[in-house]
């Protein structure tokens, strides 16, 4: 799991971006690469896109997410804050997200990650294990998408501890609550999920595949 320390917002911005679709290790790497080669943010906006692609090769897409780092670098620049996303820090955490969004490929879970872990605004990322074990809680309906999910697992959650919830709900989705066969009888929240309830009368992965 990511350390989490906090990073300028838009260090978080990028270094989200390059987080899509591979392992933290790649992505990290990546990043260390990128930073070392091109210290600042318009070294990156500048750097050859095929000399950006090589570079950030560890970090699985680049092909995809070179290009995309440009576009929204080359947005920011013509901005009139430029290549600094700080005043973000005095925005509410709506008119944040729907500048963050506007940004080329940039989804709501991108922005509520930077909003929470370089802002501390009280936002919910709602990757794929947070929307599943939302899901299966009951926490959100049966067909409310990741990003739809996004202001409604926000509103229960208390401010002051949404990093601690975020982290933690990642964690039990790694761990407990994976996607093929949740480990239900392991798990503290049995008493109050309703698809653990069931899960006694579920053939298991290995029944069913048997039968
Ligand atoms: S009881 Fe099962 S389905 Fe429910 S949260 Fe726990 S592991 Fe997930």
């Amino acid at each position: 799991m990511r350390s989490h320390r906090a990073l300028a917002p838009l260090d978080e911005l990028i270094l989200t971006v390059l987080s899509q679709n591979t392992s933290d290790i790649n992505c990290e790497r990546a990043y260390a690469a990128m930073r070392q080669r091109y210290p600042r943010w318009q070294d990156v906006l500048e750097a050859p896109p095929a000399q950006l692609v090589e570079v950030l090769r560890p970090g699985g897409l680049a092909n995809q997410k070179a290009p995309r780092i440009q576009a929204i670098l080359a947005r920011l620049a013509a901005s009139p804050a430029g290549l600094d996303l700080g005043w973000l820090a005095g925005q509410e955490p709506e008119p944040a997200t729907a500048f963050l969004t506007a940004l080329p490929g940039v989804g709501r879970k991108t922005a509520s990650c930077v909003l929470l872990f370089s802002l501390g605004m009280p936002v919910m990322p709602v990757d794929t294990h947070i929307h599943r074990i939302a899901l299966r809680l009951g926490l959100i309906g049966p067909r409310i998408s990741a990003d739809a999910a996004h202001p409604l697992l926000t509103a229960i959650t208390p401010p002051d501890r949404m990093l601690e919830a975020h982290l933690l709900l990642i964690e039990h989705g790694r761990s407990t609550c994976r996607a093929r066969r949740p480990r239900c009888d392991d798990c503290v929240l049995l008493d109050l999920c309703p698809y653990g309830a069931t899960a006694a009368t579920r053939p298991s992965a290995e029944q069913a595949d048997a039968g």
